[in-house]
């Protein structure tokens, strides 16, 4: 099916037309430096950048594909988790095309964008697989048996989420907002010398925690290691605490993706959501799920962050394996459940 999907659950206008699973155009428009100065998004600004940019976007998707919304055979728009203003831009704009075009629509959950968009790189998902879903807003470990049907979590964050935990420590470092980039490369400059602590591992946290992550310990760790140099008046070395802090996250992350990959009898990994761009996490979920026998599938960095592409990918799996549009009266929901694949 061809299908156009929207995106603005965040700071990201994106709208992605897809065939099948072939991306045929991921037009963005982003609003990341109009929040930077602030060190995080700002949802009035983010509104008002989605309303502006939203028909644009649409127009250069289309163009870029080369296809007419007559073409279409379905229109994707995420429903949820997200900024309650900023989704209701994305899914008031899905609402009136559909209504103009009479094409089916479907209200989707951002979440599971974030795992379908690897079919666009590694096709249909073909057996059971765990999905780690790393993003600024969650860390969670899901079970995804179809991804038309729904997902079992298996974990989550008690605290901070994975990219929050990177956006902090490069702020308390001096690094521009959103983090991870910046911190991905300080970390190939530096070496990972310092021993940060790796939250929820040990025997007594794993019994209680086993797929849970914690991340706030880190970040404080991190925080006390800084000031403590500065108290001293010595240097901080930023390239290695970068890495250090870095390779802490990717230890805690793969570790427990692996295990639930083993618990669970599944031999393949899906890694979706912004950290997921991460050098580092991908290289060692490679290295060590090699080890265990175990595939590993992470779309290009481009399509871990926010983008259309991943919404068009899921509204696509939707259509072709049968399921009902979403009814025309449905809402943005702002939080929506993990369990829940659309609306
Ligand atoms: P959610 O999907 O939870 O709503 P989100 O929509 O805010 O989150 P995403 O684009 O999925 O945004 O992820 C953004 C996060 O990914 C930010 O916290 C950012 O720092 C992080 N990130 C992006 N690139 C990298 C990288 N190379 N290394 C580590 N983190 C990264
Ligand atoms: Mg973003
Ligand atoms: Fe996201």
């Amino acid at each position: 099916p061809l299908v156009l999907g929207i995106e603005t659950s965040c700071d990201e206008t994106g709208v992605g037309i897809v065939r099948g699973h072939t991306l045929l155009a991921d037009a963005l428009a982003s609003s990341v430096d109009e929040h930077a100065r602030f060190g995080g998004v700002v949802p009035e600004v983010a509104s008002r950048a989605h309303l502006e940019a939203l028909v644009p976007t649409i127009n250069r998707a289309l163009d870029d594909a080369g296809v007419k919304l007559a073409d279409l055979d379905a229109i994707a728009v995420t429903a949820g988790p997200g900024l309650a203003g900023a989704l209701l831009v994305g899914v008031a704009g899905a609402k009136g095309l559909a209504l103009a075009t009479e094409k089916p629509i479907f209200g989707v959950n951002h979440l599971a964008a974030h795992v379908a968009v690897d079919t666009l790189e590694h096709g249909p998902f073909t057996g059971p697989a765990i999905a780690l879903l790393v993003s600024g807003g969650h860390s969670s470990l899901l079970r995804v048996d179809d991804l038309s049907a729904g997902v079992t979590p298996m974990g989550a964050t008690i605290d901070d989420a994975a990219g929050e935990a990177f956006d902090k420590v490069a702020r308390l470092l001096g690094m521009p907002f959103p983090g991870g980039p910046p911190i991905d490369r300080a970390a190939r400059e530096g070496e990972a010398t310092v021993s940060f602590p790796r939250g929820l591992t040990t025997a007594r946290d794993l019994q209680s925690h086993r797929f849970d992550f914690s991340f706030s310990g880190l970040k404080t760790a991190v925080a006390r290691w800084v000031e403590a140099r500065e108290r001293d008046g010595s240097p901080v070395p930023v390239n290695d605490v970068a890495a250090s802090f870095q390779e802490a996250v990717c230890d805690v992350l793969t570790m427990k993706a692996i295990d639930a990959c083993r618990h669970a009898g599944v031999q393949t990994l899906v890694i979706g959501g912004g950290v997921a761009a991460n050098s580092r996490l991908r290289a060692m979920a490679q290295e060590r799920a090699a080890k265990h026998g175990i595939t590993v599938r992470v779309p290009r960095p481009k399509l871990c962050t926010d983008n259309g592409a991943m919404v068009a990918a899921l509204g696509s799996h939707l259509v072709a394996a049968g399921r009902r549009p979403s009814k025309l009266d449905f809402p943005a929901d702002s939080a929506m459940s993990l369990s829940l694949i659309g609306v």
